[in-house]
Parts: C-alpha cells; structure tokens; sequence
C-alpha cells in the first residue's frame, strides 16, 4: 500500500477529484478525513462529540484526534490498494505523524484553486449525507436538483460551508495547510494540476502526474 496525499484549499475539488478516479480504479482507495469526522459526530462517538464544535467554527481538529483515525484506515488497507489521502496531513505535524505510520507517501499532488474562485465553488456545493457523493449547483449538477444521482439521496448543504466559516477555513489553510507545499517539494514529491478545469479535466490531469 502506498499514500498519494491531496493538497489544495477546501472546495479546491480534493473530494471530487479522488472520488471519481476511485469509482472507476478498484486498486484507488478514497480516504477523506473530513468524511471520517463526519460520520464520527453523526454517530456521536466520543471523538465525533470532540470534533463537532471544531469543525462547525471551521477550526482544525486536535491533531491526535484524527491521526488515530487515520492510523486505523492505514492499518487495514493492504497489498496493491493506492491510498488517495484527502484531508491528512493538514499541518506539519500531522505529515510527521503520516511518515511515521509506515506506509510510504508516493507523492502529494496540490489541485490549484485561486482563493477567488473558492467562495463560488463552495457557495454552490451540494453533498449526499448518505453515500458523500458531491455537487455543484452550476458547475456539477445533480440530474434531479436537490437528489443525489447515485442513492436518491437528498441533498444537504455542509454546515461549515456558510460564507463566514469559509472565509475562517480559507484562513487556517494558508497559516497551517499551505506549508504542507514546501514541506513535499522539498522532499521532491510535489505535482500540481490545474484545479480551475472541469472534474473530468482535473482528474484526468492528475492521473497523469500522481
Ligand atoms: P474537509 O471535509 O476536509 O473540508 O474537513 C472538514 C473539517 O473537518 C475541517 O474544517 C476540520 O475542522 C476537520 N478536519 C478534517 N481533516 C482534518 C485534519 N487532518 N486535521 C484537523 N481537522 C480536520
């Protein structure tokens, strides 16, 4: 097993992009940290009671929290599985913490998405609280408005994906997140893609360097 990290701010397409190159590559596992945080505080485990008032100011989780998560999920994916890491590391310790788990980190692929286009892709983003499935109201619309296309699903808009705890998301990106870019290009396993091109475009190009 190895780990492809996902970098890029939030509505860069992290989750769009991995998702659709999983669905289709059976040797492709999509892990996303915020899924597991979600589905914890949905199950109202004693991490996910921890996590909520976190994740609803758009605040990071305590690092020791999620890595115990990831730990777990790195643990019990074997052989020829390529991890698609969406969410983790989302600071310099927490990549520590990554390289120290064992399974190799093959590369880290930044999806490039200026700030100004961000607001609008979270302004129109849809999810499935059921399958995670994601839309976009113009950009990747579901075929039934508000019904997600693959479990019939209705539509929920994130908590944490209204304007105000956007722009503190955005925030505790560039201070925790962005040095996370040096960080792997340092270590020579930094690629970039064009996050600004449609799904099939980005996923596409990131096939192509991942
Ligand atoms: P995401 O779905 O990746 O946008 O994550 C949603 C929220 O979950 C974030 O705003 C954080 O509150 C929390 N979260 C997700 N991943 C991490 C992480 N690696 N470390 C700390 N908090 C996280």
């Amino acid at each position: 097993m190895d780990i492809i990290v996902l970098l890029g701010a939030p509505g860069s397409g992290k989750g769009t992009v991995a998702g659709a190159l999983a669905s289709g590559n059976g040797n492709l596992r999509h892990v996303s940290s915020g899924d597991l945080l979600r589905a914890a505080v949905a199950k109202g485990t004693p991490a996910g009671i921890e996590a909520k008032g976190y994740m609803e100011a758009g605040n990071l989780v305590p690092d020791s929290l999620i890595a115990t998560m990831i730990k777990d999920v790195v643990a019990e994916t074997k052989g020829e599985t390529t991890m698609l890491l969406d969410g983790f590391p989302r600071n310099l310790a927490q990549a520590e913490i990554l390289e120290k788990m064992g399974a190799p980190v093959k590369s880290a692929v930044l999806i490039d998405v200026p700030d100004s286009i961000i607001q609008d892709r979270i302004a129109g983003r849809r999810t499935c609280p059921k399958c995670k499935a994601g839309y976009h109201v113009k950009n990747l619309p579901p075929k039934v408005e508000g019904v997600c296309d693959k479990c019939g699903e209705k539509l929920v808009i994130r908590k944490d994906d209204n304007p105000d705890t956007v722009k503190d998301r955005l925030a505790v990106y560039h201070a925790q997140t962005e040095p996370l870019i040096k960080h792997y290009s340092g270590k020579g396993i930094l690629k970039t893609v064009d996050g600004t091109q449609n799904v099939a475009a980005t996923a596409k190009a990131f096939l192509a360097v991942m």
